[in-house]
């Protein structure tokens, strides 16, 4: 039997010929590592591919979102102490995020059917203390952009997308991808996701020219001008290799993205079990979805698991605790039934661009002998 890894680097990585290895290669004959060329070029670069004006390289995904909150305080648009509503079921750096920069969470609970939040959740715990809505647009599929504006503007709210999981994925096929949906958005270049590095990095997106220059100076001592530091910053910086990676590997993108979304679909019409619940999608909103993350979900996930890997597959769980749960917020005092019945049920299937027809077959198969 063969085995169906859930992400194979070699291949990714492969799939790029010498490209990363003359990247490498670049950097490292010109001497230069931190804030240069590369860093200007890929921002320049990831800027337009999002359809926003800025793109500020920064060390993680993390820091994207805390740089973000950090950066609207400066500017005088939140204060400490205030309320940023988070989704209940999303990984534990959004949370993290708010908390880093010294403001409340409140979680909202995702619809079950889609494992987002919505205008509605964000609705059902919003108060006057809430200043700020971190939309994660969470295994790649964005949340419904247009609602969740039409409240922040109502409610005078800051709209911050988490774009971690969704490089690329655009509204009715637009040029209006994740990053310049909402006041700002925070990137992960973390490997593992559809835009990954060989290491660390993220960037925050925005088309606010002073929050750009802002989390710019932030990320960097508080500094604009060598020397002189005017705020009390941080080092969160993309490095020169990595985004010299980075450009390399945001052209082919989009073919990756349409890659996931046909093996997606293939997943959407031949899984057909009962016993699993899959991930529903109109298909007038297909490019809305980039797959970096094909949830199912299954009463007895654990069971499917083990069966999975019987039949050579491996699967992830995404996530299986969420964060009201982690030691880290142990004095949060509080349920999510949604959230937690999610991360009881959710199993992560195989899905990246370079898969074979016979890996989607062995999974579809396998899939659908679970009983
Ligand atoms: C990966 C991820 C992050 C954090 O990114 P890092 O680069 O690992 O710090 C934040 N939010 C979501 C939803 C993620 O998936």
């Amino acid at each position: 039997m063969n085995k169906v890894p859930y992400y194979p680097f070699e291949r990714v990585n492969a799939s790029h010929g010498d490209a990363l290895s003359n990247a490498f290669a670049r950097v490292l004959k010109s001497g230069w590592f931190i804030r240069g060329g590369e860093v200007a070029n890929f921002e320049k670069q990831f800027a337009a591919f999002c359809g926003a004006s800025n793109c500020v390289g920064v060390g993680n995904g993390l820091e994207a979102l805390s740089l973000i909150l950090k950066g609207y305080i400066e500017l005088g648009r939140l204060q400490p102490g205030d309320y940023v509503v988070v989704p209940s079921n999303t990984f534990i750096a959004t949370w993290l995020a708010v908390k880093a920069a010294g403001l409340n969470i409140l979680p909202a609970e995702p619809c079950e059917e889609t494992s987002l939040i919505t205008a509605d959740s964000v609705k059902a715990v919003l108060n006057n203390k809430v200043k700020a809505i971190i939309a994660v647009h969470l295994y790649g599929r964005l949340c419904e952009m247009g609602p969740l504006a039409a409240l922040a503007k109502e409610r005078n709210l800051l709209l911050i997308e988490d774009a971690a999981q969704a490089h690329g994925a655009c509204v009715d096929g637009s040029a209006r991808r994740a990053g310049a949906l909402g006041d700002a958005a925070g990137f992960s270049f973390y490997p593992g996701k559809n835009l990954g590095a060989l290491g660390d990095g993220g960037a925050v997106v925005t088309n606010d020219e002073a929050l750009a220059a802002t989390v710019r100076k932030l990320a960097n001592y508080g500094s604009a001008q060598k020397y002189v530091h005017e705020l009390a910053g941080e080092n969160s910086r993309l490095d020169e290799v990595q985004a010299a990676i980075l450009a390399e590997k945001l052209p082919p993108l989009q073919a990756q993205n349409a890659a996931r979304q046909k093996l997606a679909a293939r997943y959407l019409a031949e899984i057909k079990n009962p016993l699993v619940r899959l991930p529903h999608l109109d298909c007038a909103k297909a490019t809305e979805h980039v797959w970096h993350i094909f949830a199912v979900h299954c009463a007895e996930r654990d069971r499917l698991k083990e069966h999975l890997l019987a039949n050579g597959i491996e699967t992830n769980i995404h996530y299986p605790i969420p964060p009201h749960l982690q030691g880290a917020f142990k004095g949060m005092q509080c349920s999510f039934p949604v959230a937690e019945k999610l991360a009881m049920q959710e199993l992560s299937l195989p899905l990246h661009p370079f898969m074979t027809e016979e890996e989607i077959n062995q999974v579809i198969t396998a899939v659908n002998s679970f009983s």
